[in-house]
């Protein structure tokens, strides 16, 4: 006997990376955040969040935030959606327009919370596998048709950006809602904000957690046309963004300068990394996010993320299938990288299953 609906019963719990206790030593290269620290600006407003802010309830449609994102994009507010972090909005397209008997379709791997989702609205979900090298497998996923299709760009674990090419042609001939999923576009050479004007099906989906240094926060925006966004505003909590998330997040995204210079220190740091690790034999995916995917030499990708794991050092470790003698690091500082890079020299000496 349970209280809970079939498909509840029945779907695993999503597995985030880690979360180590405040405090602790510890160099976490296992979540993608960003090593340095939030927009000065933005701490500046959280210094001086006024106690009447709180008291009251807080603009439904995060309207602040909307309005400074507004101005940064060059897209109108009411092409916006605030969200609880990017999750949040992942969960309204999926509670708007899956259901069972309704296709939810990605290419895998991926971010591995479109299944979880999707299960608990016990939807019928399609994954359809990369290729070899991480070509879309685009016939397939036309031909599936979803409800709605995830797209990741840049997709997570690989790093990849999807070509432009397959995401116009995946807009122009799905019938359903496709979703891209831009976590890392600030990290990226191209983006896909241009489909949603031509596209009345595309939603672009960005967060504040990885280019802005905000996972935190919790905060996540999405843009497309007003009449997809209707739908979502119907089935969204009537206050999901909180007053402080909606201050400090328009401080944040307006401070594009601050921004921009963390993602440069970054993307100098990820080639470092990828030719460190290269000289130690991993083969390195090209990466176009703040992390890097690596498959070790010595095919001992668990015994190595066991290994860091003593030696107080977090990288990401899969367990399935394609991913599991592969590490997913996060590009940290030069400093940590370095670390993880002396670690894996001393581990890789000794390496045995
Ligand atoms: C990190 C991540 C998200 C979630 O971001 P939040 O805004 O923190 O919820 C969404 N999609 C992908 C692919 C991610 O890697």
């Amino acid at each position: 006997m349970t209280y809970f609906r079939s498909n509840v019963d029945e779907m695993a719990s999503y597995v985030p990376g880690e979360q180590p206790k405040r405090g602790t030593q510890i160099i976490k290269l296992n979540s993608n955040e960003n090593p340095y620290p939030p927009s000065p600006a933005a701490l500046a407003v959280l210094r001086n969040i006024d106690g009447e802010w709180l008291r009251r309830y807080p603009e439904p449609y995060g309207e602040e935030f909307r309005q400074a994102t507004s101005k940064v994009l060059g897209v109108p507010s009411d092409w916006i959606i605030v969200g609880n972090g990017s999750d949040e909005l992942l969960n309204l397209v999926i509670r708007a327009c899956a259901e069972p008997g309704r296709k939810v379709v990605y290419p895998m791997p991926t971010y591995v919370l479109y299944r979880t989702l999707s299960q608990m609205q016990a939807a019928e979900i399609v994954e359809i596998p990369y290729k070899e090298d991480y070509s879309l497998p685009l016939e397939k996923l036309i031909a599936a048709n979803g409800a709605v299709t995830f797209i990741a760009s840049p997709n997570s674990p690989s790093g990849h950006v999807v070509a432009m090419n397959d995401l116009q042609n995946l807009a122009n001939r799905l019938s359903g809602v496709l979703v891209i999923d831009e976590a890392y576009v600030d990290f990226a050479e191209e983006n896909a904000l241009n489909l949603v004007k031509e596209h009345a099906n595309v939603f672009v989906i960005r967060t504040l957690s990885k280019g802005y240094s905000l996972a935190g926060l919790r905060l996540g925006f999405g843009v497309a046309n007003p009449k997809l966004l209707d739908g979502l505003f119907k089935v969204k909590d009537s206050y999901n963004i909180d007053a402080i998330a909606c201050a400090v997040g328009a401080a944040t995204i307006t401070d594009q300068a601050y921004k921009n210079a963390c993602v440069a220190k970054i993307k100098a740091s990820r080639t470092q990394l990828a030719k460190d690790l290269q000289k130690l034999g991993f083969r390195i995916w090209s990466s176009q996010t703040n992390f890097l995917l690596a498959q070790p030499p010595q095919d001992n990708a668990e015994y190595l993320y066991q290994k860091l794991k003593q030696r107080r050092i977090l990288v990401r470790y899969f367990k399935q299938p394609g991913l599991d003698n592969k590490l997913r690091i996060t590009v940290g500082t030069n400093e940590q990288n370095h670390a993880l890079v002396e670690a894996m020299i001393e581990l890789l000496g000794t390496g045995k299953q």
